[in-house]
């Protein structure tokens, strides 16, 4: 039987560090690395964290992770993708998200988008996410993709990949 995949938003297909550092950038004129934030939290790496995404087309502007249109568009064929979200906590990303999938995921059907809460409850075989939060409750395999806040963090049941390419390796 075809295997169900979850695969996250924020920071695994939306390169949300990449958008907020350069909207710090632009506000305070200071360039913080991603290597600088290893470790810490988004509220703690980002002062303005709060405020950002929050905003209007905070969602809609993120870029795409590198290689990540093309790797979902691969995994789309082999799993039964769904992609998971957490958004409810910023209503306006809803309609952001939905129209930013479309844009440049557009063979993700309408039917695979599932914008939630907390993902305690969402069923799969397979969870890609970079939030332990996300990871801890999952029953199935479960797949910690890098990112600056989860970058020391190191679990038994956690496979760690860095980019979509490590990611396409082992899927
Ligand atoms: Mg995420």
């Amino acid at each position: 039987m075809t295997q169900q995949l979850l695969v996250d938003m924020d920071g695994v297909l939306a390169d949300v560090y990449s958008r907020i550092l350069s909207l710090e950038f632009s506000e305070t004129g200071i360039q913080q690395t991603m290597e600088s934030l290893n470790g810490k939290t988004e509220a703690e790496a980002f002062v303005n964290y709060l405020k950002h995404v929050r905003s209007k087309d905070f969602f809609r502007k993120a870029p795409t992770m590198p290689g990540s249109i093309e790797g979902l568009q691969y995994l789309n064929e082999k799993y039964k993708v769904l992609v998971v979200s957490s958004a409810t906590e910023y209503p306006q990303s809803m309609i952001e998200k939905y129209e930013w999938l479309k844009e440049f995921y557009p063979f993700i059907s309408w039917k695979q988008m599932v914008f939630c809460g907390v993902k305690d409850s969402i069923k799969g075989d397979i969870m890609i996410d970079d939030h332990p939060k996300n990871l801890d409750f999952f029953s199935g395999k479960k797949i910690i993709f890098t990112q600056p806040h989860n970058f020391y963090i190191s679990k038994s049941d956690y496979q760690r990949v860095d980019n979509w390419k490590q990611l396409l390796e082992i899927l």
